[in-house]
């Protein structure tokens, strides 16, 4: 003789009835109204599981139009870019990487603008108005060190000592010049920026590891 399933709520009596759709079974009305209960809660949170999602998913969509966001993004991608450029730039030469503006070494490096993004938001995400910089004393303390302090050479002086004379001095040039030419950015521009960056960190870390590896 074919065993009756037992119910699902109290274990014990036999599971005379089905539960709707489910494979659950019950005793009777008792054990039933519990089960319908339990069916139903979990249906709910299912239910708010997948609003939560679509939600997640509608504020995706809308920061995907939120420039200021994108700026946030790309702006560390950028700057990350930029940082391992410059280092790469001097290995190559067989250099240590050096401030820009008071070229000191072994310094806790960032990317420092020239024009900064408050002049000239279009330079922002410009290779040529941006440098390896020290964070904490030339570009948080002093502004970028720019000019030069008594202990320092400043920015304008190091593109010319990092890049040459040629090179430094058509720099500050295009830097200049551009400066009054506004750019509205869009959220694709700044998006693709950032695309391009982290494929760029991803190739030049690599080459970098054998560098450091070196050292
Ligand atoms: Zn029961
Ligand atoms: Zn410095």
């Amino acid at each position: 003789m074919q065993r009756k399933p037992k119910c699902s709520i109290c274990k014990k009596a036999e599971g005379v009835y089905r539960a709707g759709e489910t494979l659950k079974r019950f005793c009777g009305a008792e054990c039933g109204a519990i089960l319908a209960l339990q069916i139903k809660a979990k249906r709910d949170a299912a239910k708010v599981k997948e609003t939560k999602k679509r939600y997640a998913k509608e504020k995706e969509a809308f920061r995907d139009n939120d420039l200021p966001y994108q700026h946030n993004l790309t702006k560390v991608s950028f700057n990350r870019m930029r940082v391992l450029q410059c280092k790469l730039r001097f290995y190559e030469r067989n250099q240590e990487p050096e401030c820009i503006s008071c070229g000191r070494k072994k310094m806790d490096w960032c990317c420092g603008h020239f024009k900064t993004v408050g002049q000239a938001g279009q330079l922002r995400y410009d290779p040529k108005n941006t440098h390896l910089q020290c964070n904490k004393n030339c570009n948080m303390s002093l502004s970028g060190n720019i000019t030069g302090t008594k202990t320092s050479r400043g920015y304008i002086k190091g593109l010319i000592e990092v890049y040459g004379q040629t090179i430094g001095a058509a720099l500050y040039q295009y830097c200049n010049e551009k400066q009054y030419q506004k750019h509205k950015w869009t959220c694709d521009e700044v998006k693709n920026i950032r695309i391009e960056a982290n494929k760029e960190i991803r190739r030049i870390e690599a080459i970098l590891n054998t560098y450091e590896a070196t050292q």
